[in-house]
């Protein structure tokens, strides 16, 4: 570097002497000011740190004016100070009076520099302050000064992180690094959680900032590199999808950027400059960080992501941990936050120590989700970069109500969490008293209730709900949690355990609805452009009978001696499902010439959740024994919006005018053929919806276990007829109307309806 006494590595190693010298945090950073100003030839060294309130504050100078330390303060994005920290990037200029954002702060003397570099402080891709050297020169400063500044102002974030300039705070200007913060997100799984976060997959926390030999480092850097490399060639060729749930095309990805000379250079660089390989990566990983949540572009910020898990791939390499096995030494009390989990790794942690889950991923009905509502669990997914901004032990709030989180609440917000809390629980206390009630509405309408489950977790839920049966067993679940294929026999003693706990409950279970998003870690799939539409559910079970003959078997075998229901997912034409009960038959007549004792009833249903059967609704109920809407699916392909796509999932109305149509197109053909019919989408589950529902005639509703007593207390307050009327009437006028939300909501706030 330009003239630099010693250079980058001679100042970290002086750096790393003031930090382990016993002495005060203002001390040590006025300190490390004078040697920074002095290793970099300039008149002016300053550190400006993020406080919670959004400004930045002079904490240490040298060169400015001292009386103007903790006094000086800018606003974000004022002054060429702000500036840095909102871009999160360096800023170097020959005369800073000469830019538009200088902003002159008299208390300072800083008129007579011009020379200006600063540099964003930051830690996982937060900004927690900004790094300034000043020359009275007019001055150019190089990629090295530049790069040497950025690494020293990662041992000032250490500094801030410790929590050490904490104490030096003024009153009532605490450090952001414990701002509190509130995130939006959507809700996974109701319900309110307070505790303190547990990372999924912890950070590698860099302990050793300051390398002793940089020829050592660089090897170190080297060889983890092809390392990593390695793993990621042997994973392709493996075509091991099991591994984190990682598909090829992640791979190829991370192959890419493991092989991207920027990437690579930018870490040789840094560890040139006196770091060790291990910080070196989390000083570009950081600079990434930052751009990644400045980025807009969702393909751009899935790709800083996957640099992101390869960075994070790296540094365990270089510390030499792998990821901490999920559940070992949970703390009481525990948020788990994570980018995306499977349904298998929840169920690996003790439930009785979790209050909540976060996500940056995952929507409403991926199988996380289900796990979560299944566990009674509050849940909250897509919280854009949770995992960067909480560390391990913060305190979290988890409201899978709002779907919102409140990170490192401030008391009076915690305070009116934990009411809000005991308020649900006063709720939960109430819907627990409907119980024992029966579920007609006022015009004496009878609406048989029932549970979406898929595990044996969820079958308490029962009696504590006091609800009919288990409308939708969704068997893929068992698959999705295992490690491996589950064997004919495990199914059975799972669909037997079912049974058996139900007693004289009715259960419909619904055989394999795998494929799609719902992929089986053991079985590979092939790559499909449209998952969604692609081979899956009943289609793989047509194609492939073994598959699907095992399960009707298991099944048949599980229900002797009970009743038994089964329903087929994902069929689109009438003649699927008669091939689908072709299989069926088979297996009867198999298990009956091999004597084993049958179910004292079989009923074969079919779930209508493509919009082709709509279409073929009257032979479709003559051919089955029962419908069950999947309106998940079913809106899906109606409006052709990806129900796990965030920007199109939410964009119809289940009580769009279509979307009524086409219920009511089901609910009237049902009753004219005389075949029951339910719902088991998640509409059902939600009380206005319900009430549009039982107005056009359903009578039979299968949900999550936390709505039962939401739509049990609509029920009551209910009348069948007169919902009924006002949705026909609103259908059969037509017209421009788009959706009969706002008619049904104001209804049922005339008529003091729950919903
Ligand atoms: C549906 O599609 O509405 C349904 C109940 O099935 P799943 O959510 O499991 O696809
Ligand atoms: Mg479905």
């Amino acid at each position: 570097m330009r003239g630099a006494p010693g250079g980058p590595r001679v100042l970290l190693r002086r750096l790393r002497e003031i930090m382990a010298e016993p002495i005060g945090a203002q001390e040590r950073l006025d300190k490390i000011v004078v040697l920074i100003a002095a290793n970099m030839v300039a008149e002016v060294c300053s550190v400006y740190v993020l406080r919670a309130d959004g400004t930045l504050e002079l904490y240490a100078t040298e060169g400015l004016k001292r009386e103007a330390v903790h006094l000086t303060t800018m606003r974000a994005g004022e002054g060429l100070v702000g500036l840095i920290a909102e871009v999160a990037h360096p800023l170097a200029l020959a005369d800073a009076q000469a830019h538009p954002s200088f902003s002159y702060k008299p208390e300072t003397g800083e008129e007579i520099y011009h020379g200006f570099l600063g540099v964003p402080i930051l830690r996982a891709g937060n900004t927690l302050g900004v790094l300034v050297v000043q020359n009275r020169a007019h001055r150019t400063y190089t990629e090295e000064e530049i790069e040497a500044a950025q690494t020293t102002a990662m041992v000032v974030a250490e500094m801030i992180a410790s929590g050490e300039l904490q104490t030096i705070a003024q009153p009532g200007a605490a450090i952001a690094l414990k701002k509190p913060l509130y995130l939006q997100g959507v809700s996974l799984s109701e319900g309110v959680g307070l505790g303190h976060v547990v990372l999924h997959e912890p950070r590698v926390v860099v302990k050793n900032l300051i390398a002793e030999n940089a020829d050592v480092e660089v090897e170190r850097l080297d060889a983890a590199i092809r390392r990593v490399r390695a793993t990621i060639d042997e994973l392709i060729e493996r075509g091991d999808v099991a591994d984190g749930g990682e598909h090829r095309e992640v791979l190829e990805t991370f192959r890419m950027f493991a092989h991207d000379q920027g990437w690579l250079r930018r870490m040789r660089e840094a560890v040139l400059t006196g770091l060790t390989a291990e910080a070196a990566v989390e000083r570009v990983q950081s600079d990434n960080r930052a751009r990644m949540m400045r980025q807009t572009d969702p393909y751009l910020r899935e790709r800083l992501h996957d640099l992101d898990d390869l960075a994070n791939r790296l540094l365990h390499q270089l510390v030499g941990r792998d990821f901490v096995v999920a559940g070992s030494e949970l703390p009481d009390n525990a948020i788990i936050v994570a980018r995306s989990m499977g349904p298998a790794a929840l169920l690996d942690y003790d439930r009785a120590k979790l209050r909540g889950i976060v996500l940056e991923e995952g929507g409403p009905t991926s199988h996380v989700a289900i796990v979560a509502r299944a566990l009674g669990l509050p849940a909250v997914g897509r919280v854009d970069n949770v995992t960067s901004l909480v560390e391990p032990g913060d305190a979290l709030i988890v409201d899978g109500v709002a779907g919102e989180i409140q990170i490192r609440p401030r008391p009076d917000v915690e305070s009116a969490y934990a009411e809000k809390a005991r308020l649900r629980a006063r709720r939960m206390e109430q819907y627990r008293r409907l119980r024992d009630i029966p579920a007609v509405t006022r015009d004496g309408a009878a609406i048989d209730l029932r549970l979406n489950a898929g595990l044996l977790v969820d079958l308490p839920h029962l009696e504590e709900t006091g609800a009919h049966g288990i409308g939708l067993f969704r068997t893929e679940i068992q698959f999705m949690v295992a490690q491996a294929m589950p064997s004919t026999s495990e199914q059975q003693k799972l669909y037997r355990a079912v049974l058996e706990h139900c007693g004289e409950a009715p259960v419909t279970f619904r055989t394999l609805d795998i494929g799609g998003d719902k992929v089986l870690p053991y079985m590979s799939a092939a790559e499909e452009e449209n998952p969604a539409l692609g081979w899956r559910a009943i289609r793989i079970g047509l194609d492939r009978p073994g598959l699907l003959r095992s399960q009707i078997r298991a099944l048949l075998k599980a229900g002797a001696g009970h009743p038994i229901e089964i329903m087929l997912p994902m069929v689109a034409t009438v003649e699927e499902f008669v091939r689908g009960r072709d299989i069926v038959n088979r297996e009867i007549a198999y298990l009956r010439r091999h004597g084993h004792e049958m179910p004292t009833s079989i009923a074969l249903g079919v779930m209508v959740e493509v919009p082709s059967l709509l279409f073929q609704i009257r032979e479709i109920c003559m051919a089955a024994d029962f419908l069950s809407v999947g309106s998940n699916d079913l809106l899906q392909f109606l409006f052709a919006a990806d129900r796990e796509n965030r920007q199109v999932a939410q964009r119809y109305d289940p009580l769009s005018v279509s979307s009524l149509r086409a219920l009511r197109l089901i609910a009237d053909h049902a009753l004219e053929a005389d075949c029951r019919v339910s719902v088991c989408g998640e509409i059902a589950g939600r009380p206005l919806e319900a009430l549009a529902l039982i107005g056009l005639g359903f009578r039979s509703l299968s949900m999550s276990p936390s709505s039962i007593g939401p739509v049990k207390a609509m029920l009551l307050a209910a009348e069948a007829e007169a919902a009924g009327a006002l949705i026909r009437e609103g259908l059969d006028r037509g017209g421009e109307a788009y959706s009969l939300r706002g008619a049904l909501a104001a209804f049922a706030e005339r008529r003091q309806i729950p919903v």
